[in-house]
């Protein structure tokens, strides 16, 4: 049987897309903050419970105008993982600020919280968590660092729309978070991101920030009679024609989540063997999480596997990937950050991991060629090899960070 490529990532469209695209054309207005923005931005915070949500260009213009709202000033810092995008990093460095990297769990790969006290400073401004895999954070733990030393908290919740910690959605937690809807997350707009805000003295300051600084949202509501520049700000809103695509996708949330769990579920159990012969290592969900299956991934032994098994899928027409290079080793992240403690477990994952394909319309089939793909080019490993480390008995257990027995 001959087989088609499968992407790392594939366009998942739900059908009524093209419909509200006509539909934004053919009402005259399609420049931004219009009837489908509006409808998105209802939808969201309906959804999440929130006080205001505000649809930017993207989650990082979204966290640009958290860097903003967190009044981030020349010289602060900022906590966050090293293991995330730039754009974390980036929307501090903006203002200025400086980016302190702390070390991922070795469970989650999200922010280790036990080691975010240790890298408090009188500098520091906020925290930035970021829900990885669309797993959440221990947030309960990290609110509760930031209320006692006054600290904002800015989720970066790109991977996190739809998942929950502890029964109420990501986004919810912070002061402010940002969601993605770039093209290769679960929920899509091409680009596109939102800013959630939670906390009710933020909201005048963020629609005026999101309308280039000026008070033009307060003018359209009839609560100033002209309107003028205010405040610094952006564009940071996006058209609507984004929020007509976008809308179409929120509608159909529920179920692309749910097809994206089952396909995820499929690979995870498919693995289990991988995991109990110590050959490679899958992800870990606390109980007290609900993820959304934005990312299926393996932690192999090695470097060397890692690049083999990659090697192994593209000769066969499955694109995976790996991320990130930690931001502390980058040249910017040199620069402009600096780290809190070891980054033991992010240097480790960062050259271990394999990101397999998932997007909500792969099929079953491609799935489990995936997965026997994967399996074939471990048992190359084993048979074929003749280094030490190409033979599972001899490997390195793939737990050692994880369990710590091995450093
Ligand atoms: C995707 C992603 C971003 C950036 O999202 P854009 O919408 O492309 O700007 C930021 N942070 C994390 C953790 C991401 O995964």
């Amino acid at each position: 049987m001959l087989h088609g490529t499968i992407p790392f990532s594939r366009l998942n469209t739900t059908g009524k897309e093209l419909q509200y695209l006509s539909q934004a054309i053919e009402s005259g207005n399609i420049a931004g903050d219009g009837a489908f923005t509006k409808r998105c931005q209802n939808w969201l915070k309906d959804y999440l419970g929130c006080q205001k949500v505000l649809l930017t260009n993207s989650c990082t213009a979204a966290l640009e105008m958290a860097a903003i709202l967190a009044d981030i000033q020349p010289g602060d810092e900022v906590i966050m993982p090293s293991y995330t995008f730039v754009s974390t990093a980036n929307a501090v460095v903006l203002r200025g600020g400086v980016p302190v990297f702390v070390d991922i769990r070795p469970d989650t790969l999200n922010l280790d919280e036990a080691k975010v006290e240790a890298a408090i400073t009188s500098k520091t401004k906020a925290i930035s968590p970021v829900h990885y895999a669309g797993v959440g954070c221990e947030m309960d733990a990290i609110v509760g660092i930031a209320k006692q030393y006054g600290l904002t908290v800015v989720e970066d919740a790109a991977q996190g729309a739809f998942a929950q910690y502890k029964g109420q959605p990501l986004g919810t937690f912070g002061n402010l978070a940002a969601f993605s809807f770039h093209a290769t997350k679960n929920i899509v707009a091409g680009e596109g991101g939102a800013l959630v805000i939670n906390d009710p003295e933020l909201v005048e300051r963020a629609e005026i920030i999101w309308e280039k600084g000026t008070n033009r949202s307060k003018f359209f509501r009839g609560e100033v009679d002209k309107y003028t520049w205010v405040d610094v700000g952006s564009s940071f809103l996006p058209s609507e024609l984004t929020a007509a695509f976008l809308y179409a996708q929120l509608e159909q949330s529920e179920a692309i989540t749910q097809q994206r769990l089952r396909l995820w579920a499929r690979y995870h159990l498919a693995f289990a063997s991988l995991e109990f012969e110590q050959i490679a290592q899958r992800p870990k969900i606390p109980a007290n999480c609900q993820h959304n299956a934005h990312i299926y991934y393996l932690l192999v032994d090695s470097l060397a596997t890692r690049t083999h098994v990659l090697k192994y899928l593209k000769d066969n027409g499955v694109t995976a990937t790996f991320h990130y290079v930690p931001l502390h080793s980058a040249p910017a992240g040199q620069k402009f950050g600096r780290t809190s403690g070891e980054m033991t477990v992010t240097d480790d994952f960062s050259d271990r991991i394999v990101r397999l394909p998932m997007s909500a319309n792969m099929t079953l089939s491609e799935v489990d060629r995936v997965i026997s793909l994967v399996f074939e080019a471990l048992d190359v490993q084993v048979t074929v090899g003749n280094t030490t480390h190409q033979d599972y008995r001899q490997r390195q257990p793939v737990f050692r960070a994880a369990s710590g027995v091995v450093a």
